[in-house]
This record gives C-alpha cells, sequence and structure tokens, in this order.
C-alpha cells in the first residue's frame, strides 16, 4: 500500500521539474494511464478483487488529476523580474528601485540585479578547450 503515494509522489515530482512543458504533460498522462494499463492487466488475468481494482482507477483518477494541476502550475521565470506581480525587469538600472508595474519595491542586489544572474557561455573559449578554434 506504500506503492500508491510512493508512485504518486514519483509522478507529481517529474510533473514539478517539468512544469510549463509538453513532456511534463506526457509525463503526467502516461503515469496515469500506465496505472489503468495495470489495472486492465490484472482484470485479464483475473488478478485482485474489484475493490482493489477500483482502488487502482481511483489511483489514477488522483495522480493524472493533481499532476496536471501541478504541470500547469506557472514557473518563476530566470530572469530579473518583480516578486509580487512577475514584471519583467530586465533593462532597468540601479535607480529604479520599485517595480514600474505594481510599485512593490525591487529585490536587488546593490549592482541593481534581480534573481539569477544570465548565464553567459564564452563559445571562443570553448572552442579553444575543445580543440576547434
Ligand atoms: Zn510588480
Amino acid at each position: 500500500m506504500i506503492l500508491f503515494p510512493l508512485y504518486a509522489a514519483i509522478v507529481w515530482a517529474v510533473a514539478f521539474a517539468w512544469r510549463r512543458t509538453w513532456a511534463g504533460a506526457l509525463a503526467v498522462i502516461a503515469g496515469s494511464v500506465a496505472i489503468v494499463v495495470l489495472t486492465r492487466a490484472l482484470q485479464v488475468l483475473g488478478l485482485g478483487g474489484g475493490g482493489f481494482l477500483l482502488l487502482l482507477i481511483a489511483e489514477s483518477v488522483v495522480v493524472g488529476g493533481i499532476g496536471l494541476v501541478i504541470v500547469l502550475s506557472p514557473r518563476r521565470p530566470d530572469f530579473p523580474h518583480c516578486h509580487r506581480c512577475g514584471h519583467d525587469l530586465r533593462g532597468l538600472d540601479g535607480a529604479v528601485l520599485r517595480c514600474p508595474e505594481c510599485g512593490t519595491p525591487r529585490q536587488d542586489t546593490p549592482e541593481g540585479r534581480v534573481g539569477k544572474p544570465a548565464v553567459r557561455v564564452d563559445f571562443e573559449r570553448a572552442a579553444e578547450e575543445a580543440g576547434v578554434a
């Protein structure tokens, strides 16, 4: 019986990691359909009572329903943004102390940056290290 919540937790963790992606939606649907397939296989083989099969169908509905809610939940943007309304703060210098959209004070570093710094790739150095350049 520990397998029911464990299976649901795994499917929901994948849904959370892949929020707002088709891969996440497909993972939730596959996770839900897998339970239906298992239920049908047990039914064909004559294993499992009616109550157990009903429990599996309920698990499928709960895993799929909650998984879809999780997969549709919004992601935090990976660029500077207002922590209250999500307004894009890229391009604003440190002199702008409040979100221009809602007026919430910015959660800035002293340099006027918000959120995670942008990932920069040094292509020339990477090419030199790979021996291509
Ligand atoms: Zn705002």
